[in-house]
């Protein structure tokens, strides 16, 4: 699945360029049910491993750089995010009723791969 998934990624790169806030992504069905996987992963995580979130925390670096990336994993593109300007995304829920995904994205390694399907430019944030 993962090789097939790099495959795909692949693809994804040649066909897309490579900037901040294109309107949406559209992404291969198996590449879009890959990231429905950490989707359910993070809802999961959030909801039951509170611990792991919070350890994982302490560990995460940098800062948002609001490129939205990771607002176009669930579908091409969440309904609240409003581009700004050129590099910059922000969110209409952002400072009310964020879901609890969005808030503790990413939670590590594995949401900050999912998260470079959909964008080449890296995240803000790492992990040691
Ligand atoms: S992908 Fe990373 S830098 Fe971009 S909006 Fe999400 S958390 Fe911020
Ligand atoms: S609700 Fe906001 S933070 Fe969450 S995916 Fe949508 S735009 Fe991004």
């Amino acid at each position: 699945m993962i090789g097939v998934v790099r495959k795909l990624k692949g693809v994804i790169y040649e066909k897309k360029a490579d900037g901040f806030n294109e309107e949406g992504v559209s992404l291969p069905i198996l590449c879009r049910i890959f990231l429905w996987k950490g989707v359910i992963r993070r809802f999961f995580l959030s909801s039951f491993r509170k611990k792991y979130i919070d350890k994982n925390s302490l560990k995460r670096q940098g800062e948002c750089l609001r490129c939205g990336a990771c607002c176009k994993l669930v579908v091409n593109k969440c309904p609240y995010l409003k581009t700004e300007t050129h590099e910059k995304c922000s969110c209409v829920k952002h400072e009310s009723n964020r879901l609890p995904n969005c808030k503790v994205f990413p939670i590590d390694v594995s949401d900050i791969k999912d998260r470079d399907l959909i964008l080449k430019k890296p995240c803000g944030y790492f992990f040691d």
